[in-house]
């Protein structure tokens, strides 16, 4: 008989899982064989070879990622980056153009800034709190629109269905990082995204012990990006499967651990005399609070603050926490705290990250599971010496 499978944590556990089980085995072993028996597919995507994605780890994933977020599909691959690149060249071609949210993650932003023009494919930076100015951007070769959920690291929250309805009404094709939000606090293609990426290094994974991306959306798109994806190699190593879809079963206990400690952490700064300004969803001084409210079910685990003291006080509060590691990345177990300036978006010069509003002395902080009273604690030692 089948499974009954209908909320989301019960898909974390059982979807895309083989069935029957191999062996009796509940965890899904590890296939980590290059290449597998010629079985007479018809053409060079249907062998089975690992950089085609497709041994039987990856199609559990990718089964149990598409319905994650209720999409037709979905795609693991080496990356987030992997994935971001796969769906750009998959989309876009040399002559295409992209209109694109101007806060963005660094890499994403250097891809699109520097190494898409590169390839002559021409992207427009737009103000996503200004609508009514994407059309002039409009071109007839307008191929897609780029956003990210809460992004990274302002955690400004686009109108995401102002972005679905201008894609319809263009014809252009709407892609989304979630990666932020994961599908617990958002579900990007059920909400009608065309393709939701996700760098899965972070909260689907969540350990900080393997790089993965994710791609899901329409079954049409996402079989496009797997044969883009085959070719230029971004597949994901069986090992990095087993480690994803293991860390894949307790994302909903972790994001809503996460949400709830970074809510507090997030009121605990706002009330600090050291801190001028708090970036964070869940906060009602957050421009975006209402629309947050209505489309997510979480804040995140993310927030970013400003202090008093600019870089300095930053410097000084990053060597004093005793808690939160000071690394790049996000979304795993461990509390991290780091300055976006120095990492996340040190490929970005300083005008374009004044210009999408990232301060030199911003801080990131992604919340792990630490206990909460504890971070609060080592930041309120951390802040009285900054
Ligand atoms: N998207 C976002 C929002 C990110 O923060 C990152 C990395 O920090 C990426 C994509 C890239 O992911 P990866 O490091 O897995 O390639």
């Amino acid at each position: 008989m089948a499974r009954l499978i209908k909320g989301i944590e019960s898909k974390l556990i059982h979807a895309g899982e083989p069935e029957p089980l191999i062996a009796g085995a509940l965890s899904t072993p590890i296939f980590q064989s290059s290449t597998f028996e010629y079985s007479g597919g018809a053409n060079y995507h249907q062998l089975r070879y690992i950089r085609l994605n497709n041994t039987p780890n990856h199609d559990a994933l990718h089964a149990k990622l598409a319905a994650l977020e209720n999409a037709e599909a979905a795609l693991v691959c080496s990356s987030g980056m992997a994935a971001i690149t796969a769906v750009m060249l998959t989309v876009l071609a040399p002559g295409g153009h992209l209109l694109a949210q101007e806060c963005l993650y660094g890499g994403t932003h250097h891809l699109l800034a520097r190494d898409l023009p590169s390839l002559g494919i021409e992207v427009d930076f737009i103000n996503v709190e200004d609508p009514d100015s994407w059309r002039a951007r409009l071109r007839g070769n307008t191929r897609a629109i780029y956003v990210e959920t809460l992004s990274n690291p302002l955690l400004q929250m686009p109108d995401l269905a102002a972005v679905i309805d201008f894609s319809r009404r263009n014809r252009l094709i709407s892609i989304i990082d979630n990666t932020f939000a994961s599908p617990i606090n958002f579900r990007a293609a059920e909400f009608g995204f065309d393709l939701s990426l996700h760098s899965a290094t972070k909260y689907l994974n969540g350990h900080d012990d393997i790089v993965a991306g994710a791609v899901a959306g329409t079954e049409e798109l996402v079989s496009k990006v797997r044969r883009k994806l085959n070719l230029i190699g971004g597949a994901l190593d069986p090992h990095a499967c087993f480690l994803l879809d293991r860390g894949l079963k307790t994302l909903a206990v972790r994001v809503r651990h996460q949400n709830e400690s970074a809510s507090k952490i997030a009121r605990f700064l706002e009330q600090h005399r050291a801190v001028t300004r708090v970036n964070y969803p869940g906060l009602e001084s957050h421009p975006h609070h209402l629309r947050a409210c209505e489309l997510l079910d979480g804040f995140g685990g993310v927030l970013s603050f400003e202090l008093e003291g600019g870089v300095e006080a930053a410097e000084r509060l990053l060597a004093s926490v005793t808690v939160p590691t000071c690394a790049p990345s996000l979304g795993g177990v461990h509390t991290l705290i780091m300055r976006p300036a120095v990492t996340s978006h040190a490929g970005m010069s300083r005008e374009e990250r004044a210009r999408a509003g990232i301060s030199e002395g911003l801080v990131r902080l992604s919340v792990g599971l630490e206990t909460c009273e504890d971070l609060i604690e080592d930041l309120k030692i951390a802040l009285s010496s900054s």
